[in-house]
């Protein structure tokens, strides 16, 4: 039993190296090819059979074909053009993260809870010092204005800057036996005022979202009339602007800075 001993896939009979094999039941390996074909989702590998694994290879290949040729995107939350997050069926009642290059689907149906997690860190005195631009966004973010825009997001405490955000979603069962999804809500390393406030907006958007379908106010209806996805988005760029004119008005952004994104959000 030597440290560099050869393995075999159990699935596809591969080499399973040191660095990309993955642990499975049975004291077995599969390589990292055949560890792909799951979704990212797919928890508790470590006691799954062969079989069990080609069970999950079975269920990320019909998720894709569903993707691909039956999920009817109603609505997009996106932290930018280049960031997806999150598409919504509210036809079948289902969402997908499309952050990643092959979507899962979920039912909301299958959601216990949903959170928004920050993680927060202290200023340095430089920080307070040098950086102005991004005390006015704390001070933003700590104002009671922000707090009456958002009541359902975490507000960020005295003193800190936000460095990470997470959506947290809880599930009852689905077939990944994933318990719970933790979606990065802040794509880069950057946490530029602007990063962060786009953070807020797009999570808040996703935990709206989340709350009409827990709350009853929206459920799967059978054979609803297509929403238009071009209307919402529409929507909820002037609700956007609108956001950022607060902003303007309160000393937080730059004329400049407030017709750049401005421009941005309404394809002007
Ligand atoms: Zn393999």
């Amino acid at each position: 039993m030597g440290l560099f001993e050869k393995k075999e896939c159990a699935l596809c009979g591969g080499k399973a190296g040191l660095i990309t094999r993955y642990k499975i039941a049975n004291g077995e390996y599969i390589c990292g090819d055949c560890h792909g074909r799951m979704s990212p989702y797919t928890e508790g590998l470590g006691n799954m059979s062969v079989e069990d694994v080609e069970e999950q290879i079975r269920i990320k290949e019909e998720n894709d074909e569903r993707f691909n040729n039956q999920f009817n995107i109603t609505r997009q939350f996106d932290f930018d053009s280049r960031h997806p997050i999150m598409a919504v069926d509210d036809n079948s009642g289902e969402f997908a993260l499309i952050k990643d290059a092959r979507p899962d689907i979920f039912s909301f149906d299958n959601v216990i809870s949903y959170n928004v997690d920050l993680n927060t860190a202290a200023l340095s005195e430089e920080e307070r010092q040098n950086d102005s631009s991004l005390m006015g966004i704390l001070n933003y973010l700590l104002s009671d204005n922000f707090g009456s825009r958002f009541p359902d997001m975490p507000r960020c405490p005295q003193g800190c800057k936000v460095i990470g955000m997470y959506f947290e979603i809880k599930f009852g069962a689905n077939p990944l036996n994933a318990d719970r999804i933790r979606i990065d809500m802040l794509p880069g390393w950057s946490t530029s005022e602007t990063e962060v406030d786009k953070a807020y907006m797009c999570a808040n958007e996703i935990y709206q979202c989340f709350k009409e379908y827990k709350s009853g106010q929206r459920q799967a209806p059978a054979g609803a009339v297509q929403a238009n996805t071009a209307a919402v988005d529409s929507a909820s760029a002037i609700e956007q602007v609108k956001q950022l004119k607060e902003l303007l008005d309160m000393g937080a952004l730059t004329p400049d800075e407030f017709e750049k994104k401005k421009k941005e959000l309404l394809n002007l």
